[in-house]
């Protein structure tokens, strides 16, 4: 079958084109000046801007945490996701088992029947030994090129700095790429144990026992360990502006260090935390200030942080009250869990399918970034740095069909009712937006079509990704 969209303007990281997009099956056929195709379906895009679908590469579904789970799984996220413009999402596995194999056999066990667009995963290196080194090349057969290690969560997914040094290494060798959660974490357990001691147990004290200085020294931590191993790097969910002032002292000294950042370390600080509603905002790391959200948005526009992700791991704010889904009354355990002690709130919010929409209003039309960059930023970098590119993030020829044809003029309150995320909050709640996806095509399947949702579970595909990717 094929499908030809007419009439809108296409924009990639590069080019702003006004040309037509010819899909056959599930691939992008051709582009060019009025395409006539007479047996292809055709959708009217005038006036609308042609976008490759986003590419998400921080996702947390179904992951367990704090006696409850993640409330999204692979097809409630992989539909929230689409609604926002996203067409590919990359998870992380845990590593709960003996064996790699074990972990990664399971993780697709639970994702593959629910999954609703592309997607891959990163593998966690949490526990390290000679076993676990000798397995990790193995990885790239099952299409994993992508590690990651964090300097937090001591006596859990903490690794010591020699055993991060040697994953790089191994990593570098097979042409992985290892991703980093820079914080201190023997700061943060005592701070934690003091802040209970004293009984400081209300939700900003989340962010007060999680210094920004902890995550900026581990910024510079990780980068010198990459530069004694020889290996590239990522910094994972950039949140302080030491953190980017150490990535672009690593970056000035030409070290192929590389950073993202999320969109709610943009917008939020500390200040939320101390809300009434404050749990709908902890994550880690946490929010920090607002001289901090400005040098991370100085960080996007001078290029030294190359990626939007989401971190999007969400809880119910009430998980003892349910919601509707799909017709169902749906109640998962959240943030309620700890009321009365911030140390036993689950960690992670909303925003896989917030990311596109929530920052095409405020850094495109608000003229922080044009509409080049923010492809860039959302899909092209992505793709290219996590093993996709050109297969997803762009619109060429050969390209799969992910496609968002957006509605620049579109304007929309925003909140749960359009966000689709399964739990009962959303960080922009109330904000309004201009600018909206109207239809999303993933691999050439027409998947959102305004409100209508036309996906289904087990057509997403996994993508298996190449070593050597990009390093930018
Ligand atoms: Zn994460």
């Amino acid at each position: 079958m094929k499908t030809l969209i007419k009439g809108g303007t296409i924009i990639t990281a590069s080019e702003t084109i006004q040309a037509d997009v010819l899909i056959n099956e599930e691939k992008i056929q051709r582009l060019g000046q009025d395409i006539i195709e007479p047996d292809a379906l055709v959708i009217d895009a005038t006036n609308k801007l042609v976008l490759p679908g986003g590419v998400d590469v921080h996702t947390h579904f179904s992951l367990p945490m704090a006696g409850t789970i993640s409330s999204d799984d692979h097809y409630t996220g992989h539909k929230a996701a689409a609604f926002g413009g996203t067409t590919t999402a990359i998870d992380f596995i845990s590593l709960d088992r003996e064996t790699l194999d074990e972990c990664v056999d399971e993780w697709h066990k639970i994702a593959d029947p629910l999954a609703a667009i592309d997607y891959s995963a990163h593998m966690n290196i949490t526990r390290f030994d000679d076993r676990i080194a000798s397995q990790i090349p193995g990885l790239i057969k099952r299409g994993i090129t992508t590690l990651k290690v964090f300097t937090a969560y001591n006596n859990r997914l903490r690794l010591q700095d020699g055993e991060i040094f040697k994953v790089m290494r191994i990593a570098k060798n097979a042409g992985m790429l290892t991703m980093m959660h820079a914080e201190n974490g023997d700061v943060i357990e005592i701070l934690i144990d003091e802040a209970i001691r004293s009984g400081n147990l209300s939700p900003v004290w989340h962010a007060r026992t999680r210094p920004a200085w902890g995550a900026t020294e581990a910024v510079l931590r990780g980068s010198s360990l990459a530069a004694q191993a020889g290996a590239p790097l990522y910094i994972v969910h950039m949140n302080a502006a030491g953190e980017v002032d150490q990535l672009e002292y690593a970056r000035k000294m030409g070290l192929p260090i590389m950073g993202e950042t999320c969109p709610q370390y943009l917008f939020f600080t500390e200040d939320n935390l101390a809300q009434i509603d404050g749990a709908k905002w902890i994550c880690s790391p946490p929010m920090r200030s607002a001289k901090d959200n400005a040098r991370l948005w100085e960080g996007l526009k001078n290029g030294i942080i190359k990626v939007m992700a989401t971190d999007h791991c969400p809880f119910f704010f009430d998980g003892t009250k349910p919601i509707k889904y799909e017709e169902e009354n749906i109640a998962i355990p959240g943030k309620e869990l700890g009321k009365t002690d911030f140390t036993k709130i689950p960690n992670g919010l909303p925003g896989v399918g917030d990311r596109m929409p929530v920052l095409w209003t405020n850094a495109v039309n608000s003229g922080r970034m044009t509409p080049n960059h923010f492809v860039e930023i959302n899909c092209t970098n992505p793709a290219k740095i996590f093993g996709l590119y050109p297969q997803k993030g762009t619109i060429m020829p050969g390209s799969d069909a992910d496609i968002a044809i957006w509605d620049p003029e579109k304007n929309v309150t925003y909140g749960i009712g359009l966000s689709h995320h399964r739990t009962d909050y959303n960080l922009y709640e109330g904000w309004h937006l201009k600018g909206f996806p109207e239809k999303v095509f993933s691999r050439g399947k027409l998947i959102v079509d305004g409100e209508t949702w036309l996906g289904k579970k087990g057509d997403g595909r996994f993508i298996h990704r190449k070593p050597f990717a990009e390093i930018l």
